[in-house]
């Protein structure tokens, strides 16, 4: 007998690799178990294009209506892209315009393995990273300056009449490019919270970092809200939870992770979170290794669970040449996990969290016996077992035949 479930999902297919692993999950470790019901959006990058992005935009509205989506990983058209699949037009960021959407903030975490060390040995639990997903470079407007051209930050009040102006290059001495990006302190405001919700769920301390020494005025309004959020609403909370919040500089956050032993929550802005999520998920092995979830502040609970990496395009190439591949599909298969766990918290379907543990179980147990995609490899060492490469399929199979023989 399948499983059942009531709400579907709303499924968000991808590109390259990923579409791939996405496509043989189902496969291999959902259609045989469950009766899996999905709204499925195809946002790969020739429908997206199809439909000039209106299907990115109506899974985020799907997820609102529904609560849990599952996203696979999908192509951020750059200009190489625009030739390599014709397209007409530079879409932006899938996630960008879902997060803008959901105005959620994002949480990675590793998943761990016994056997699997750091690259930071002293890293003994996971550092949970939350990016603020929405604004900043992610929503700004760019432009390419000629010689002789000046940019300006120009302010309007709501009647339209211009209250301030502000140089910010004269190009005079030749050609260059500008940028205005912004945020919202509602924005700030949530992110905040939702760390802080977070951080409690989890009994973790939280730092958050960002540059008020330069964007005086910028970042200085992220500092100033998380300072209020906390001392208003979370300090006496996390006070008697033993737990606590500092706010310090980029550089010295990354100073102190580095040398921490993990079981924090770092609080990232966009940019920094884009770029630090990547540097901690390589430091505790692979970025296969990373899962991800967009908790949006709707009081209604929405989630949306994807895996931190790309759509692996080096090894879809070669796929796509013919050749097998040893691509880690953990951090996808915990998407699928992790979002099936949601539904069935929300839809008061215990036997759908069950499964969707044992899943997770049943992946880890694979790799902790020794059988892992060639990523994880030179990262192996438990004594007594030699670690063996499965491909992209084998490992996908060996999760397969754990979950029906062996009780996890
Ligand atoms: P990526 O797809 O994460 O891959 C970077 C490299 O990391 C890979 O070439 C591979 O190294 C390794 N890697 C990542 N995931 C792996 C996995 N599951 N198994 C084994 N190795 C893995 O990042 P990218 O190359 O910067 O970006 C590729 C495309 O993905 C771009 O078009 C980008 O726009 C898109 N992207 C999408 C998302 C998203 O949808 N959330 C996020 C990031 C990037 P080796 O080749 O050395 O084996
Ligand atoms: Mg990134």
């Amino acid at each position: 007998m399948k499983l059942a479930m009531k709400t579907p999902l709303v499924e968000m297919d991808g590109d390259e690799m990923t579409r791939v692993i996405w496509q043989k999950i189902k496969e291999i470790l959902l259609y045989p178990y469950l009766d899996l019901k999905t709204e499925y959006y195809d946002l790969g990058l020739a429908h997206r294009d199809e439909t000039l992005d209106a299907v990115t935009e109506e899974s985020a509205l799907a997820t609102k209506r529904l609560g849990v989506a599952v996203k696979c990983a999908t192509i951020t058209p750059n200009a190489q892209r625009v030739e390599e699949y014709g397209l007409r037009q530079m879409w932006k960021s899938p996630n960008g315009t879902i997060r803008r959407i959901l105005d959620g903030t994002v949480f990675r975490s590793p998943i761990l393995c016994k056997g699997i060390l750091p690259y930071l040995p002293a890293w003994k639990e996971p550092i949970v990273l939350a990016r603020h997903a929405y604004g900043d470079i992610y929503a700004a407007s760019d432009e390419a300056m000629s010689q002789g051209e000046r940019a300006y930050l120009v302010v309007e009040d709501g009647r339209g009449r211009e209250v301030r102006r502000r140089l910010l290059h004269d190009f005079r001495e030749g050609a260059g490019v500008a940028m205005g990006m912004y945020n919202c302190d509602a924005s700030i405001r949530s992110f905040a919270r939702s760390c802080f919700r977070y951080a409690l769920d989890r009994k973790l301390p939280v730092l958050f970092s960002a540059k008020d020494t330069i964007a005086k005025t910028y970042d200085g309004r992220f500092k100033e809200i998380f300072a209020q959020v906390y001392e208003q609403e979370f300090a006496q909370e996390m006070n008697a939870a033993g737990l606590w919040y500092l706010y310090t500089l980029i550089d010295d956050a990354v100073a102190r992770i580095v040398r921490s032993r993990g079981g924090i929550l770092w609080a990232c802005k966009n940019y920094d979170g884009d770029v630090m999520s990547d540097m901690v998920a390589t430091a505790y092995g692979s970025l296969g290794m990373m899962t991800s979830v967009l908790v949006s502040p709707d009081p209604a609970g929405v989630y949306e669970y994807e895996a931190a990496h790309g759509t692996v395009t080096r090894h879809w190439y070669r796929y796509r040449d013919g050749e097998e591949t040893s691509t880690n599909s953990v951090a996808s298969i915990f998407a699928w996990t992790g979002a099936l766990k949601k539904r069935g918290e929300k839809d008061g379907l215990a036997d759908l969290c069950a499964f969707a543990d044992r899943l997770e179980r049943a992946t880890i147990a694979v790799i902790e016996a020794g059988e892992m995609t060639g990523d994880l490899i030179p990262l192996f060492h438990r004594e007594g077992i030699s670690p063996k490469k499965l491909e992209t399929v084998q490992f996908l199979r060996a999760v397969a035949s754990r979950l029906e023989y062996a009780s996890v």
